[in-house]
């Protein structure tokens, strides 16, 4: 078979002749919107008025409301499926220097930084477009992750005036500078062919372990035994989770433990379909647990369909292990009524 890897030199030469080029725009696939903005201000604790308050923004100078500068990528981004751009939007990939160095064995990314500028707020109304421009490929550097190049690409943000073009009446709003770090993992091998890109198996990602404290190890070294024990006021008897040093009712600090008998009724619930974050199952259902001795708790739910939990279904605790005995949680599972 023909061995098609180019010699280390050559491909590079190829790398260095793609610096400079320029990609096609990516349009967004809505106008700048009061509704997104107030989404985005509200999801990241924004409380500008001239972000929200209509009546507020119009007696600036501004005018009207606008969207905050740091939510520029926010009107250009593809939505919930990749690549899935308005019509109209380039079919070249801008990422495709990436391409070429995976082929060469520099398989791995670890994002470096990221610079937003801005000229100018954006406000109800303009439609965005933005272009891209691979800006540089370093020098090969040696760091503790591996060896390879950076490679920094710009994003420059255009706001679309009527018969307007980039060079002429559309405007620029803002860039994105984002650097990227692509290597060769210190202990790879290097890859045999332009084929054998293929990312190195990433190591076992674990659960989250829970916050441990005085207050809560009983809970989990409970578990650990397949014991479900909830805090009981010495004083007053009352039970309580999740645990806590001193009882609400009494206010005593003396506290001892009872270990439920595992029964309940789903009080409530979610099930997570995204983002999927290792190592969980998708779709992951996890319920608001009442426990017949009164106290509730939150928990993962085991052997349902989506369509079949309801509020008040009764559940069964029992214990599963995880990542080698590490951790055992107690999940909850349907039982008859
Ligand atoms: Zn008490």
């Amino acid at each position: 078979m023909l061995e098609t890897k180019l010699a280390e030199q050559d491909w590079m030469t190829e790398v260095r002749a793609m610096v400079g080029r320029e990609y096609g725009r990516v349009y967004a696939w809505d106008e700048v919107n009061a509704p997104m903005i107030r989404q985005w201000c509200e999801i990241m604790g924004v409380e500008n008025p001239l972000y929200t308050d209509a009546a507020y923004a119009a007696t600036t100078e501004y005018g009207a409301i606008v969207a905050p500068p740091a939510m520029l990528q926010a009107w250009c981004l593809e939505g919930l499926h990749p690549n899935n751009y308005p019509p109209g939007s380039t079919d070249e990939n801008p990422y495709e220097v990436l391409r070429l160095m995976e082929g060469q064995g520099y398989q791995s990314v670890v994002a470096v930084n990221s610079d937003l500028t801005f000229e100018r707020y954006v406000k109800v109304g303009e439609k965005l477009y933005y272009t891209t421009r691979l800006d540089s490929v370093g020098e090969q550097k040696t760091t503790a992750l591996g060896t390879g190049y950076f490679v920094t690409l710009i994003m420059s943000f255009f706001s679309e005036k009527p018969g307007g073009d980039e060079g002429g009446g559309d405007e620029r709003v803002g860039e994105l500078l984002f650097r990227v770090f692509k290597f060769r993992p210190a202990n790879a091998q290097p890859a045999a062919t332009p084929e054998a890109d293929a990312a190195p198996a990433a190591p076992k990602i674990k659960r989250p372990k829970p916050g441990m404290s005085d207050d809560t190890r009983f809970f989990w070294e409970g578990a650990a035994a397949g014991k479900l024990l909830i805090q009981r006021c010495k004083c007053c008897g009352t039970l309580r989770h999740p645990p806590g040093p001193v009882c609400t009712k009494c206010h005593s600090f003396e506290w001892d433990t009872v270990e439920s008998a595992g029964q309940g009724s789903i009080y409530s619930f979610v099930v997570m379909h995204y983002p999927e974050v290792p190592p969980f199952d998708y779709p992951n259902p996890v319920g608001l647990i009442e426990l017949d001795e009164g106290v509730r708790l939150i928990a993962g739910l085991v052997g349902v369909k989506r369509n079949e939990i309801a509020i008040g279904q009764r559940v069964q605790v029992e214990f599963q292990s995880f990542d080698d005995g590490e951790l055992t949680l107690p999940l909850f599972r349907p039982v008859a009524p």
